[in-house]
């Protein structure tokens, strides 16, 4: 056995520790929404494996099983540091009270901020942290993106579904509604238009094999 230690890149073993954390609250996301009769079908997180490949520059690599359909980016950060929602479909809604639901399930110090895939099954998923060294994440931190993301984000069906607080209370409407608003906590948000999405169909995920260099699997500065 060859000690891996000595063969992985730090940024391969950090972008793999990237997507095992990331998976795992994915994982109580999946668990939450399959609860929820009206949420239809839940996000899947595909896993990580590495490869030796010792003809190549960059001997390992991530490797995930293939998609099978068209492949979509949902969501994802701009130059600036917005966030920009790609898609308008059930799946994007869904990212977006995704990404709702972790900013609020870590307290604001946890942001996915790439979220993309095949219909529902999600890959390479972008990470953003508050503050550096929060839950292990090895990323710098970036704040930036969490005081826009609170002014960004809009909630939609399934944010309501999972019964999320609205994020777009800023400290002035706080204060132009202190003296006459109640200590009473904020109401579920609400879905946009009331109505549900249709619900899609998973699409089928072959056995093929697909190579994805990690170098570009991590959200986080470097
Ligand atoms: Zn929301």
């Amino acid at each position: 056995m060859f000690n891996l230690k000595s063969f992985f890149s730090l940024s391969i073993l950090q972008a793999c520790k990237i997507q095992n954390l990331a998976r795992e609250y994915c994982k109580i996301f999946a668990a939450q929404t399959r609860m929820i009769e009206n949420f239809g079908s839940e996000l899947e997180f595909l896993p990580l494996y590495f490869i030796y490949r010792p003809a190549r520059n960059i001997p390992y690599a991530t490797v995930e099983v293939e998609l099978k359909g068209v492949y979509l980016h949902y969501c994802g950060l701009d130059k600036a540091g917005s966030l920009v929602v790609k898609e308008r479909s059930e799946v994007a809604q869904k990212c977006s009270s995704f990404q709702h639901w972790i900013y609020q399930h870590t307290n604001g110090n946890l942001l996915f901020t790439r979220l993309e895939g095949v219909d529902t099954i999600m890959t390479n998923i972008g990470v953003s942290v508050k503050s550096e060294g929060y839950q292990g994440f090895p990323c710098r931190a970036n704040p930036l993106v969490f005081e826009k993301f609170q002014s960004q984000h809009q909630c939609n069906y399934f944010c309501g579904l999972l019964g999320l607080r609205p994020l777009k209370v800023t400290e002035k409407l706080r204060a132009a509604v202190r003296p006459k608003a109640s200590q009473s906590p904020q109401p579920p948000c609400r879905a946009d238009n009331g109505q549900c999405p249709q619900t899609q169909r998973k699409s089928l995920i072959s056995r093929k094999k697909k190579e994805n260099i990690s170098e570009n699997v991590s959200e986080c500065p470097s």
